[in-house]
Order: C-alpha cells, then structure tokens, then sequence
C-alpha cells in the first residue's frame, strides 16, 4: 500500500490473529474483533483511522459513490453466495443493496436468479428484472421452480420458513443479516430432506481479495441513492420502509 492510494475500509475492522477461528482461516468468526463504526469509529465520518492490513486497493478511476456499497453489501452478498453453493437456481429474499449486486454476480456467472420482495412491491419486483432476475415476484409466492438455494437478506425471521419450502431436497437457506426477527415455529418436514439454513457473520479479507476483481470482471453496476452525511438518519428511515432502491450511500 502507497500512500495517497484510494482504498476502502468494510465492516471488520481488525482481528486478533491468535484464536482459533483466526488460525483456521475464519477470521470473520474472530472471539475479538474490530468492527468498523460498532467497536471502532469510522463508518459514518468524514475521517477514520484504519488498519492498512484490514484496507482494500479499490479502483482509482472508478465513482467512489458507486464503489461504496461493493464494500458492505458487496461482500456479505459474496459471501452468502459462497455459502449458497453452485447451484443453478439462486433465490434472493429482500431485494435491496446486496441482493441487486449479487444477482448481477449471479448472472454473469449464468446462473438464474429468483427475486423475493414485499408482497405488492412492483418497484422492486422491475427492478430485479431489468438487472437480469428470471422471475421476480412476493416473498408469499412460490417459485415457478424448486430453487437449489435461497439467500434472505431481509431482517424477516418468517422467511425462513418460506425459503425452506422453495427449496428442494439438499438445497440451502443462507441467512445474510446480523440481525432478524424470530423465525417462527415450523414443522420439521420443513427441513427434512436434508435442507439447511445457515448464517453468514462478516467477511474474511479473503472474500473480499476474491469479490471486488469478481465484481469488476462480471461488470456489477451499483444502483446509488445518495445523502449527506447530515441526513444519515433520512437514509436509514428510506431504507427501513423501503423507500429506496439499490443502496443508500452518505457522503460527507
Ligand atoms: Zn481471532
């Protein structure tokens, strides 16, 4: 690193190197570390002191507006794609920042998408499919086929259960947020036929070594709302009820 290169810091801020999730190459399971804007300041400021090791390289000619949401968003649909395995038919539930990166991703690599959203939402259900999704339609619809895997990237624990019943014997349910509500009770034949549902924590720096040069090669174009850094609040009720498309992105 350089000085005076552009770079862009994500979510893990720093690990301690020495437990054994670090040592394993698990580094996003961490038992202590950094997170950028939680544990540590950065994230919403117009100064951060960063960890050059836990920086990544961006494109110097590229939009750093369009740019930002590769770093959060991007990564953790990344990674939750990894998780989803190789599977043809990749369902996305919550149609927002990660999920209209990742069906980029998804398309280049040729593989068809199955877009979720609110019920009755049409903006994002056109949205998914000007950016390639093969069927888009409510998260209380079934898809026209048995998808191999399904990514909830909502805070909706009662998709879980609706992911469960989309997907086919062997297939996989990632769960992409930190947070979500309860999932609620559901009958084991639910998960019978070994299915599985899985979290993602975080990222490793691995995933993002392998995702920006992924996102560069497969032409990924960020759909961007833009705000002040003063009317970060603004942004975060947008995003809360749904009132923006892609990804909000504050500059200061
Ligand atoms: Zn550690």
């Amino acid at each position: 690193m350089r000085i005076g290169q552009r770079v862009g810091v994500a979510w893990l801020g720093n690990t301690c190197g020495g437990c054994s999730f670090c040592r394993n190459g698990e580094e996003n399971l961490c038992d202590q570390p950094q997170f950028t804007g939680y544990t540590r300041d950065g994230g919403f400021a117009t100064h951060v002191v960063a960890d050059a090791d836990y920086a990544f390289a961006l494109d110097e000619l590229a939009d750093p507006v369009a740019l930002a949401p590769l770093l959060c968003a991007g990564l953790i649909g990344w990674r939750s794609l990894k998780k989803a395995g190789d599977g043809m038919r990749i369902g996305l539930y919550g149609f927002g920042a990660a999920a209209h990166i990742i069906t980029q991703v998804c398309v280049w690599q040729g593989r068809d998408v199955y877009a979720f959203s609110r019920a009755g939402d049409d903006t994002a259900r056109r949205f998914a499919l000007s950016l390639g999704a093969v069927w888009a339609g409510g998260s209380d619809e079934r898809p026209p086929v048995m998808l191999d895997a399904a990514i909830i990237f909502a805070p909706v624990g009662a998709l879980v259960p609706a992911a469960l019943k989309a997907v086919r014997k062997g297939g996989r349910v990632v769960c992409g947020g930190i947070h979500m509500s309860d999932i609620p009770e559901m009958p084991y034949a639910l998960i019978w036929g070994e299915r599985s549902v899985v979290s993602v924590a975080n990222l490793t720096r691995g995933d993002a070594e392998e995702f920006f040069p992924v996102a560069r090669q497969a032409g990924v174009k960020t759909h961007t709302t833009g705000y002040s850094l003063a009317d970060a609040n603004r942004a975060l009720d947008d995003l809360r009820t749904g009132r923006l498309s892609g990804a909000a992105v504050l500059t200061p």
